[in-house]
């Protein structure tokens, strides 16, 4: 079950919808008339589900590239325990449920760095798939984000 406080719950989520959703819910205003235009908003707002999801995919992928090639027991033990705490208070509920369902069916493999980053990479493409979004070629993995693209675009 995911650690959110049931005084939340009368309370529309953010977190959990992008911003559009969150504030057609609201009944805010987010574009102006008559142009359609995005009313601009400052950059110091909370985060929505996406913004959330991409700055959370920067941190759990960047982690897992630089995860050690060889870890302790140790290491490798609070990596698949840092997995399982994480899915518990992702602040998205309904993709917190998912992804407890998806780790406890694919647990983390913790062995090396280039398992984990496997590992992440298809549990990302799962959320892809759900999202019809593409699916990351995982033999790229590092490039995306410890290396840099061989083509020296990076650089
Ligand atoms: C654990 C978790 C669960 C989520 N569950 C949901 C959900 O159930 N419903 C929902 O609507 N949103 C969910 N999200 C958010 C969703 O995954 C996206 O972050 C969000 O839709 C924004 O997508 P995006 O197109 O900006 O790119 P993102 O999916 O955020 O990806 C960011 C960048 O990562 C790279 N990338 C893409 N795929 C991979 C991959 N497989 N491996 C490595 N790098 C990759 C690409 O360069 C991409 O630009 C979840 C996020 C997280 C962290």
């Amino acid at each position: 079950m995911p650690a959110h406080s049931e005084d939340d719950e009368d309370k529309p989520c953010r977190a959990c919808s992008d911003f559009k959703t969150w504030a057609k819910s609201q009944n805010k205003v987010t574009f102006t008339s008559p142009t359609k235009q995005p009313k601009p908003r400052p950059k110091d707002c909370p985060l929505d589900k996406d913004e959330i999801g991409t700055s959370t995919w920067a941190f759990l992928h960047s982690m897992a590239s630089y995860y050690p090639k060889k870890p302790t027991k140790k290491q490798s033990e609070d990596m698949a325990r840092f997995f399982n705490i994480f899915a518990q208070f992702y602040p998205c509920e309904p993709c917190a449920l998912d992804f407890q369902a998806d780790i406890k069916q694919h647990p983390p493999r913790t062995e090396n760095q280039d398992t984990l980053a496997k590992w992440l990479c298809e549990r990302h493409n799962t959320v892809n798939i759900k999202l019809g979004k593409p699916v990351f070629d995982c033999t790229r993995v590092h490039e995306r984000w410890r290396d840099g693209w061989v083509d020296g675009s990076c650089d």
